[in-house]
């Protein structure tokens, strides 16, 4: 494919990449059984694997052209209750669907949000969670 094919194909209005599937997918919010049972079914087929993101919001400053969820603050306290609350959400996870412990973890993106807001000890805390 040409350079000014590709610039043809890809030079057109798209959603934000931020999701996956993008907003303009999603139907009806599951519930949580569903959710749960989805989760389920897609770590106990053969091969599966994870990937998982984390969401990190806190940021010192604002960018001009931002549009992620983000908090902004030079309160770096913030960041050690945060990061309970997703380890509490990974407990959750591990209680409702144990078969998420057992399946191999390929791949892990800390976004935000500036996941270095977070201290080393912070950020090491987190991840060996
Ligand atoms: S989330 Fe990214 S783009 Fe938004 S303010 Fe923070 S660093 Fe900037």
């Amino acid at each position: 494919m040409s350079k000014s094919d590709l610039f043809a194909k890809y030079d057109v209005p798209v959603p934000r990449y931020t999701s996956y599937p993008t907003v303009p997918q999603w139907g009806r919010t599951p519930t949580r059984e569903e959710w749960l049972s989805s989760l389920d079914r897609a770590v106990t087929q053969q091969d599966a694997s994870l990937a998982l993101y984390v969401h990190l919001p806190f940021c010192e400053s604002l960018c001009t052209y931002c549009g992620c969820n983000t908090v902004i603050t030079r309160d770096h306290k913030r960041a050690e209750p945060y990061a309970d609350l997703v380890l509490r959400e990974l407990d959750t996870y591990l209680a409702a669907v144990p078969s998420v412990g057992e399946c191999a973890l390929r791949h892990v993106h800390l976004g935000g949000g500036t996941p270095t807001f977070s201290s080393p000890t912070e950020l090491a805390r987190l991840l060996d969670g």
